[in-house]
Order: C-alpha cells, then sequence, then structure tokens
C-alpha cells in the first residue's frame, strides 16, 4: 500500500507538471513561448491575449489600432490608453536619456524609410520631430501638426515586460520567450542550468551564433542592422535611423545587445546604443553600470561588460573579445 501511495504520488507529480512551446507571428514579428509549470495552458493563452492587445495600441498598421488613431489626430488633443500614455512617457525621458539617440518622435521619417527606397533629402528635412513637439499631461495628448509616434524600438521590449508579470500570476517556474529577438529567460532549465541564449553574428544568417550567453532571469535584448534593410545603387539601407541625420545610422557598431532585468529599456537602449556608436555607448554605460551590454564593432571585435565575463562564451574565433572597464 506504501508504495503504492510512493508511486501514486510521483504519477501525480508528473502530471503536475507540463510544458508548452508555441509559436505566433504578432506585432510583425515571429514570437515562441517556452513554458513548464502548472498553469502552462493558462499562461500560454494569457499571453497571447496580452500581446496581441498590446498589438492593437501600438500597431503602426493595424487600421484599428491605438497609434494610427492618435497619429491621425496629430496636432488636436487625444485622451490616451494608461498603456500608451505610459510607454509614451517611459519613451520622452530615454530620449532625454539617451540624449536624443533614441526618439519616439521619428515616426514620419520611418514612414518614409520604410517605402523601401531613399527619401528625397527635402522631404526628410521637412518632416516635424522631438520630443518638445509633444505635449503629454494627465493621458491626454498634443503634438504638433504632422508630428507621427512609433514605438517599434520598445513596444517588443514592454511586452516582455508584460510577459514576465504573466509569468508570475501563473506561477511558472521556468520559461524561455521570444518576441522577436526580445528574449526573456526565467528561472533555469530544468536540469539546474542557466538557460543558453544565442548571440546571433551578424554576417551570418539567422542561425549563426557568434557566441553564447547563460542567463537566468533576465532579458537578452538585440539590435542590429542586418535584420530589416533594403540595397539601392550597392549601398545597405538598415531600418535603425539616427533621429539627427534621419538617415540609417552610420554606426561603427554592428550589433548591441542588453542584458538586464527590464525589458523595454533593454529595448530603448539597444536601439540607441546602436545609434550612439561604440565610444558613446561605452561612456553611457560607465555613467550608469545598471545594465550589461554586449557591442558588435564594424571591425570583428566583441566587447561586453566585466559582469558577462563569466557567462558569455564567444564561439566564432572570427572576432575578437574584448572586456570594457
Ligand atoms: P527590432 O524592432 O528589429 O527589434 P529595434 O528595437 O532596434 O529593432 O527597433 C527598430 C525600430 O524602431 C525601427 O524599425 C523603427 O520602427 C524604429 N526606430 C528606428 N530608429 C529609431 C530611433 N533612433 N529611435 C526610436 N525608434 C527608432
Ligand atoms: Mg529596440
Amino acid at each position: 500500500m506504501k508504495r503504492m501511495i510512493a508511486l501514486l504520488a510521483v504519477l501525480l507529480l508528473c502530471g503536475c507538471t507540463k510544458q508548452v512551446d508555441t509559436q505566433y507571428y504578432m506585432m510583425d514579428t515571429v514570437m515562441s513561448f517556452s513554458l513548464e509549470g502548472a498553469q502552462t495552458k493558462e499562461a500560454e493563452a494569457a499571453l497571447s491575449e496580452k500581446i496581441s492587445a498590446l498589438e492593437r495600441v501600438f500597431s503602426p498598421t493595424l487600421p484599428e489600432s491605438e497609434l494610427v488613431r492618435v497619429n491621425a489626430a496629430s496636432g488636436s488633443e487625444v485622451s490616451l490608453s494608461k498603456t500608451f500614455a505610459d510607454v509614451l512617457e517611459i519613451s520622452l525621458k530615454a530620449s532625454e536619456e539617451t540624449g536624443g539617440a533614441f526618439d519616439v518622435t521619428l515616426g514620419s521619417v520611418i514612414a518614409l524609410w520604410q517605402k523601401q527606397e531613399v527619401p528625397p533629402s527635402a522631404l526628410l528635412e521637412a518632416q516635424i520631430t522631438g520630443n518638445e513637439t509633444v505635449d503629454l499631461s494627465n493621458r491626454m495628448l498634443k503634438t504638433e501638426p504632422g508630428v507621427q509616434l512609433n514605438f517599434g524600438a520598445v513596444a517588443k521590449g514592454y511586452a516582455a515586460d508584460c510577459a514576465k508579470t504573466i509569468l508570475e500570476e501563473y506561477e511558472i517556474p521556468r520559461a524561455l520567450l521570444s518576441l522577436g529577438g526580445n528574449i526573456y529567460a526565467k528561472g533555469e532549465k530544468a536540469d539546474g542550468r542557466p538557460w543558453q541564449v544565442g548571440v546571433r553574428d551578424p554576417n551570418g544568417t539567422a542561425s549563426d551564433w557568434l557566441g553564447i550567453l547563460q542567463v537566468r532571469d533576465k532579458f537578452v535584448i538585440a539590435s542590429g542592422d542586418y535584420e530589416r534593410y533594403f540595397e539601392q545603387g550597392g549601398v545597405r539601407y538598415h531600418h535603425i535611423l539616427d533621429p539627427k541625420t534621419r538617415a540609417p545610422a552610420q554606426s561603427d557598431l554592428r550589433e548591441t545587445v542588453v542584458v538586464n532585468t527590464n525589458g523595454s529599456r533593454g529595448d530603448i537602449l539597444s536601439t540607441a546604443l546602436f545609434v550612439m556608436g561604440e565610444d558613446e555607448a561605452i561612456a553611457f554605460w560607465r555613467a550608469r553600470k545598471d545594465f550589461e551590454m554586449i557591442l558588435v564593432s564594424q571591425d570583428g571585435r566583441v566587447l561586453i561588460t566585466p559582469n558577462l565575463k563569466e557567462t558569455f562564451t564567444l564561439t566564432n574565433d572570427t572576432y575578437e573579445l574584448e572586456v570594457v572597464a
């Protein structure tokens, strides 16, 4: 009898932990969720529901999204949902903090480049952008006429923050989420080892890594010039714009990765560090040291912050590893 009870307990335990692996196409990107726990089905449903709700807020293309409505009303006063107002406020502050390298008001400039051809420079210059064109108070927004917002460099990170909260609510002990390159690794693998996250080789294909990061309870968020771009006259025009020139950032970096515990900030910073370039990005990190980063330079160096020394392994020997001090 005792043996039977023990056996039953083992069976029950096995029945309790379920694994769910799913993929979605949402927010214009591939998302994958791998969850383990007692309430994986419920958590997975809540995650996909939340992310599609966020898509209805931040999508620049869904006709019924809040962003499309707000941008259509540019110049007149509009009231915002709490989510929209919160992320806009985070974004405006981040623009200040990054000296304008991250700029949520670049929407009309981004739309011009999204036509996949080099826009006329007079047209680029004519666009109205910048924090000073935005007036936000008590969830009421009024911009200068013509100003268009775009959350492309923060919305997925914000969604990853929301995903982290949902995993907590459903008591999911371990999970690996990828929201189009914005990774959240919760807990550790079933064997007690940390999650392994590949760092993309900017010279390779989507499945080529230059190194591996071991993480527990961290966001790993990357930006790079290899993800979205078009070519014209033999020149590659990628999707990360320098707000100062309104053109693809002429960065001496090819890829930036932020490792931290805040998804929105990680997403914002990965984009901003790319725009800043190597020297400015390192100075920005030195003044804060509240996040870890990996910078991949044009000339084949992989720069990491000291706390990543133990957890990052370079696997592609065409690159040279350097530790930033
Ligand atoms: P991805 O969306 O591929 O993960 P990023 O997080 O770096 O990459 O965001 C890039 C997107 O953000 C662009 O496609 C564009 O919509 C927008 N964007 C480009 N440059 C900037 C910038 N300097 N500040 C804010 N948003 C930007
Ligand atoms: Mg980003």
